[in-house]
């Protein structure tokens, strides 16, 4: 495939150290609160990522840390301590609180269809690598100890990447907000390996190390952790845009220093969902959740819909128009689905190559999911049979994950009558293309469901009097009609 590298800045044609094989990191979720809707855009479009290689029939070893230590937003130590924030916030331990949202970050990837990573390894359960690695760095002189704490020795490394996303500025010290100039440091760029001086008297994870009790920093277990389970070449490194810079130039400078060889060759940054005030952000303490979507009466993976409508690359707008308008897009694709035939014919080969062909063209350029899903209408306009289109469709849907087929089955099973496409083989109602689905409570009835179709047809047709004397005379006769999206539901009452 091709995808746009942040390293090189390029759209380069992807390729492993070991053919056929694809090591993969991800950097994990910061365990203090629920995930936010933001978070898991970055989530959705790397499970994408990895399904897409798997489609291409990569061998992918995906490994994630979860941040549930280590989690300070600056070396200076200086802001708050996010997990015990959270900890107070709610009464419970640090690990309690961690693993409160560890569990809460896999029940909404499970809603959203994002596989879990071959490998999950929480940051606490590697403390003995992290020392090691900081214990090397020492050794090989890219590491000091200052007012009781390790520092990465920056100007010992040669090339102290900067992903270009970020300008110079950002490298100043004391420019970012929050980020106090820490007068340990030799240079504005070290960074901390290890803290055993917190300004957090009360820090509740705290282990013995050839420095003095303390804590892991920022950086050193994503590297610890992809080494340990990915070795050690990384062929793609993924997060969010924020983490670019300091946390992954972090990442190189250490991991490079420690293996002497150039680590990862990859770099993929999804970029931010955004809101009217900015960037969705945890720390902002007003943010939009899974289960918030899910009150509301949203499918999750309209959500995911939303999400691969867009570029991975590119800012994307969140407001309850955009997402209403992805839902009644899924909505209609799950309906045009559920209005395949299912009983006619054999699988047409051929075609299903064919159509394979376009899928990798579009989504195997930089990821390109909105073009994944306009390939979904093209196999739903084919000129070929029902059981060659839903067998493409079901290919595509093992990148895309939108629970197509299962949805569509689901739908089918609900309504009595699915309107076969193309229109026109029952009553009139697919004036606009689209189907119109009826469905009754209680007993069923031919005559009264025939009309309630009659009625919907009237509604598409934008023949509001017709539909409204429609629904009088079926209130006359005892009927009521619900609308539900794409439908209606009848019972006696
Ligand atoms: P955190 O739980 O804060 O460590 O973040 C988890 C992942 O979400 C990281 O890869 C972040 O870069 C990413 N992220 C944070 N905010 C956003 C956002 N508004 N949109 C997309 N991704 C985000
Ligand atoms: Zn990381």
């Amino acid at each position: 495939m091709y995808l746009y590298n942040s390293v090189t800045r390029k759209r380069e044609l992807f390729q492993t150290h070991t053919p056929g094989r694809v090591e993969m990191y991800t950097c994990g979720p910061t365990v203090y609160h629920f995930a936010h809707i933001g978070n898991l855009r970055s989530y959705i479009m790397e499970d994408v990522l990895e399904k897409y290689l798997r489609y291409e029939g990569y061998d992918v070893n995906r490994v994630m840390n979860i941040t549930d230590v280590g989690h300070l937003a600056s070396d200076a130590d200086t802001g708050e301590d996010k997990m015990l924030k959270g900890a107070k916030r709610e009464n419970m331990s640090v690990m309690e609180i961690a693993q409160r949202y560890t569990d809460a970050f896999f029940n909404d990837c499970r809603k959203l269809n994002i596989k879990t990573p071959d490998v999950v390894q929480p940051a606490t359960g590697l403390i003995d690598e992290y020392i090691h690695f900081v214990s090397a760095l020492m050794d090989k002189g890219h590491a000091y100890f200052a007012g009781g704490n390790v520092y990465f020795d920056t100007s010992k490394t040669d090339h102290y990447h900067v992903f270009h996303d970020h300008d110079e500025q950002d490298l100043a010290v004391g420019v970012r907000e929050g980020v106090e100039e820490d007068g340990n440091k030799r240079n504005k760029n070290d960074f901390v390996l290890w803290f055993t001086k917190s300004k957090f008297e009360d820090q509740a994870l705290k282990w013995d190390s050839p420095w003095g009790v303390g804590y892991p920093g920022w950086h050193i277990e994503c590297s610890a952790i992809s080494m340990k389970f990915n070795g050690e070449y990384l062929d793609l490194h993924c997060g969010g845009i924020d983490n670019a810079f300091p946390h992954h130039t972090n990442e190189i400078a250490q991991s490079e220093a420690y293996l002497g060889h150039p680590w990862c060759n990859h770099w993929f940054h999804v970029h931010h969902l955004n809101t009217v005030g900015g960037k969705m952000s945890k720390s902002k303490g007003e943010f939009l959740t899974i289960s918030l979507l899910e009150e509301k009466g949203y499918d999750p993976l309209s959500y995911r819909f939303f999400c691969l409508q867009s570029h991975y690359r590119k800012g994307l707008a969140f407001s309850w128009d955009n997402l209403d308008n992805a839902a009644g897009a899924y909505q209609k694709l799950i309906r045009r689905i559920a209005a395949l035939p299912l009983e006619s014919g054999l699988l047409d080969e051929e075609v299903a190559a064919q159509y394979r062909e376009t899928f990798i063209q579009a989504v195997g350029n930089d990821l390109n999911t909105a073009q994944g899903i306009t390939c979904l209408y093209d196999v739903l306009k084919a000129r070929t049979n029902a059981a060659t289109k839903l067998a493409i469709l079901e290919s595509f849907d093992s990148v895309l994950s939108l629970s197509l087929l299962e949805k569509a089955a689901e739908l089918r099973e609900n309504m009595v009558e699915v309107q076969p496409e193309p229109s026109g083989l029952t009553m009139g109602a697919a004036v606009s293309g689209d189907v119109y689905l009826v469905r009754h409570e209680g007993e069923p009835d031919d005559e009264i469901r025939k009309l309630v179709m009659q009625r919907g047809a009237a509604k598409q047709a934008k023949n509001f009097a017709e539909a409204d004397r429609i629904r009088d005379e079926l209130k006359a006769r005892g009927i009521e009609i619900t609308d539900v999206p794409g439908g209606a539901v009848w019972k006696r009452v």
